[in-house]
């Protein structure tokens, strides 16, 4: 599943093709992805220019000039293709194309149809039912160690599942959590209450860092998630505990094994030697 330095990726090279540009040709080859497009879905969008491309959590939206929003979700397995034609050959898990005045055709590809896509009235973004419960963006300047003793204070779940909170924090998702508790040696385990002080000082930087180095990189997908570029994702990050489990801890002076445990129906991986 894309997470959010995926989706910030995606975004960012779909901005460089599509900001300034107008949609001059917009079909979707089926009904509905995981809900059905909007009506309309296709004129509302064709002949409109794209004033600004952005991103929460990990959706992408696209500010169109006259007011309107298109959001995507990736879902599950949704991919995004920049061909440098219109002409580019559509396939059978193709569900809807964009050709812009760039010239250039994007696609959506999405096999397993988990993915969203709609329009909003930009003035009502912030309050339409799919953002108005989220939380801050983890890469924000709101999101800091004072914010995330806030958050944490009396709570009696796990700091894993406090981490993935989408109330809490907007977009942080499994790979980046076991990866960013890793760093603060944090057991996922922990409730959320109880992680000391000192740890929430490492663990808020950790996590920006985490999702920063990500982006940096490109990137980093277990799946075939392309490129914006039209190219197979060309980065694979390295992990130092996601889907490690049974290898060596990789900190220095750690003799411990990842283990891998089941929180909320997600794979936790953790050392339990240096992480507490
Ligand atoms: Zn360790």
């Amino acid at each position: 599943m894309p997470e959010l330095p995926e989706v910030e990726t995606v975004k960012r090279g779909l901005a460089s093709i599509v900001e300034g540009r107008l949609f001059t040709y917009v079909e979707t080859r089926r009904g509905d992805l995981r809900v059905p497009f909007p009506e309309d879905f296709e004129n509302r969008l064709r002949g409109r220019r794209v004033c600004k491309l952005w991103r929460r959590a990990k959706y992408i939206l696209a500010d169109l000039e006259g007011g309107d929003t298109l959001v995507i979700h990736l879902g599950m397995s949704g991919r995004i293709t920049v061909y440098p034609k219109p002409e580019a050959a559509i396939g059978k898990h193709d569900h809807v194309i964009f050709d812009t005045d760039a010239p250039a055709r994007i696609v959506f590809t999405d096999h397993r149809r988990f993915g969203l896509m709609t329009i909003i009235e930009t003035a009502n973004v912030e309050s339409h039912r799919l953002f108005c419960g989220l939380g801050v963006e983890p890469l924000s300047r709101q999101f800091d160690v004072a914010y995330l003793k806030r958050v944490l204070k009396g709570k009696k779940t796990p700091i894993k599942s406090a981490l993935l909170d989408q109330r809490v924090i907007a977009g942080l998702g499994n790979i980046y959590v076991c990866e960013a508790l890793w760093r603060a040696r944090i057991s996922p385990k922990r409730q959320a209450a109880k992680v000391k002080s000192e740890s929430i000082a490492l663990l808020a930087p950790a996590i920006k860092q985490v999702l920063r180095e990500a982006v940096q990189a490109g990137g980093s997908t277990l799946r075939d998630h392309r490129q914006t570029n039209g190219e197979l994702g060309y980065f694979q990050k390295a992990f130092a505990v996601y889907d490690r489990e049974g290898e060596s801890c990789l900190r220095q002076g750690c003799k411990g094994t990842i283990k891998r445990i089941i929180q909320s129906g997600r794979s936790s991986f953790y050392c339990p030697k240096c992480q507490r």
